[in-house]
């Protein structure tokens, strides 16, 4: 149907294209559909026969059929509902290629879990497990000490150089080190995201009070996270302090009053504010809090479980160094830097910890096993130092020279295709929320087609099987194939040359 649209001729008059659609009834009593009716109930082909009568009138209404094409639609009436019933007995949920180069994409599902992950996925989910129950001693165990463990293990504020090997954890300054000497051990319960964490950890601080947080850090994160109605829901009165672009130490201290019962700071996850700013130190910040008794608590987002520096990202605070530098709570997600399933942390000290525990909400945002045993898996690859086993992380690691001759072969098949291929520098983008100026340098496939616009061409690489999603910019395609899984790219070519031919 679509593809008669493609000779553009003038519209059409609507009104008697739109006389000409059967109703669903007339469709549902055709002798084609008796057989279709028998397999698959009356109730299915129905809603698939409503589908497709609703996409012959909004081509209509959008010009996109003329009355021949409407007429060979109309004979091919029963074939289109009988695909339609199949596509709709299909999962709509679907892997695609992603292309973009943004390694956690939170609309293409953030970070792609290690294999170990899903192995445990499915050893656990198939049968029945420990996970509330402690083998030694027979009686109800906790859920969350299985991740607890290694998040011991991993976030050791102690630990002293030779932690790790070729991605060290991230270490921490000697002035902060100094500052907190033989801190106690961290502990971690995990809910269902990092807005669940946030909102448990403010609920359970500062219900009823207030929450000091500097004017520049009131991020919003993809539309729905807020900060000021996360505060709203946890019931704790946000503070807020300095303007956009500067706040002073000074600015919290002046907002302290007997009604204070949390220092908050907020990553700055997709925006950057630069120019003339002001920001305290995270160590001033402590110090404070120290010094009037208050928790300090950092909603990290992102929240990093290696060194980013090691892949040449400079300033993105890992967890570690969160709580090596004195804060006493830090929240982070699951799925994006760490690179595991989607899950909110909280990690601190164990009073405090112990806190979160004892609130109603922990109970109301736990999660599954599911995300324990994905998660519990990604966490020792870490413990085994074993980063490449974790797909978001081995992205990141990819040099320039690794992609470039991949893109060079993929290019070279092209060749043969209609399209015209060109490579070129670019950046992949880490995203997620790591800062905004967090990119890595790349290697592009830029794509055009003569004749077809690049929003064109993306819309039929979105139909192709599996989709395969791009950047768009400058009338072309460009294609990151950082974010493609090596074993893709044959299918990535494959798309390509299709819709070069439609
Ligand atoms: C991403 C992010 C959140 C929300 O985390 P989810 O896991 O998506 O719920 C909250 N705060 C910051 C700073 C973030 O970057």
């Amino acid at each position: 149907m679509k593809s008669a649209a493609k000779g553009a001729r003038k519209p059409p008059a609507k009104a008697g294209l739109y006389r000409q659609l059967p109703s669903v009834d007339e469709v549902l009593r055709g002798a084609e559909l008796a057989a279709l009716i028998g397999r698959e109930g009356q109730a299915t082909v129905t809603d698939a026969v409503h589908a497709i009568l609703s996409r012959l009138r909004s081509d209509i209404s959008t010009n996109q059929v003329d009355a021949s094409s409407l007429d060979v639609a109309l004979s091919g009436l029963a074939g289109a509902v009988a695909h339609q019933v199949r596509g709709s007995q299909r999962p709509s949920l679907r892997i695609l290629i992603n292309a973009t180069g943004v390694i956690l994409h939170t609309n293409l599902g953030r970070a792609p879990l290690p294999s170990a992950a899903l192995d445990q996925v499915q050893e656990i989910g198939r049968a029945y497990s420990n996970l509330e129950f402690d083998l030694t001693s027979g009686e109800r165990g906790e859920r969350d000490m299985h991740v607890d463990r290694l998040f011991r293990q991993l976030l050791r504020r102690d630990a002293g150089a030779g932690a790790s090997r070729s991605l060290s954890l991230a270490k921490s300054t000697e002035l902060a080190r100094a500052a907190h000497p033989a801190p106690a051990a961290v502990s971690t319960i995990v809910v269902n995201n990092n807005a669940a964490a946030v909102l448990l950890a403010l609920n359970t601080l500062a219900e009823g009070g207030e929450a000091i947080v500097s004017r520049g850090e009131l991020v919003e994160i993809g539309g729905s996270f807020r900060i000021p109605e996360i505060m709203a829901k946890s019931h704790a009165t946000l503070r807020e302090v300095g303007s956009t672009n500067r706040t002073r130490l000074a600015d919290y201290e002046r907002a302290i009053n007997g009604n204070t019962r949390l220092l908050l700071r907020v990553h700055r996850s997709n925006f950057k504010i630069t120019g003339f700013t002001e920001q305290p130190r995270l160590d001033e910040l402590v110090r404070l809090a120290r010094r009037r008794n208050l928790p300090l608590m950092e909603d990290l987002g992102s929240g990093a479980l290696f060194d980013l520096s090691a892949v040449g990202v400079k300033g993105e605070p890992g967890v570690l160094d969160s709580l090596r530098a004195g804060v006493d709570i830090v929240t982070y997600s699951g799925d994006k830097l760490l690179g595991g399933p989607q899950a909110g942390m909280l990690s601190g000290g164990s009073d405090l910890i112990a806190r979160m525990r004892a609130n109603s909400l922990f109970r109301a945002l736990r999660v599954d096993k599911l995300t324990y045993a994905a998660l519990e898996a990604t966490l020792l690859a870490y413990r085994k130092h074993d980063y490449d086993a974790i797909p978001a992380v081995r992205m990141m690691r990819l040099s320039k020279a690794e992609i470039s001759q991949r893109a060079e072969a993929v290019a070279k098949e092209l060749q043969a295709s209609l399209l015209s291929v060109e490579l070129m520098d670019g950046e992949s983008v880490i995203g997620g929320g790591a800062a905004p100026s967090a990119t890595l340098p790349t290697r592009l496939l830029a794509v055009a087609s003569e004749g077809v616009t690049a929003h064109a061409l993306a819309a039929r690489l979105r139909a192709a099987d599996p989709p395969v999603i791009a950047r768009v910019a400058d009338g072309r395609l460009l294609f990151d194939l950082r974010t493609v899984f090596p074993e893709q790219d044959k299918a990535l070519t494959k798309a390509l040359f299709q819709v070069a031919t439609e």
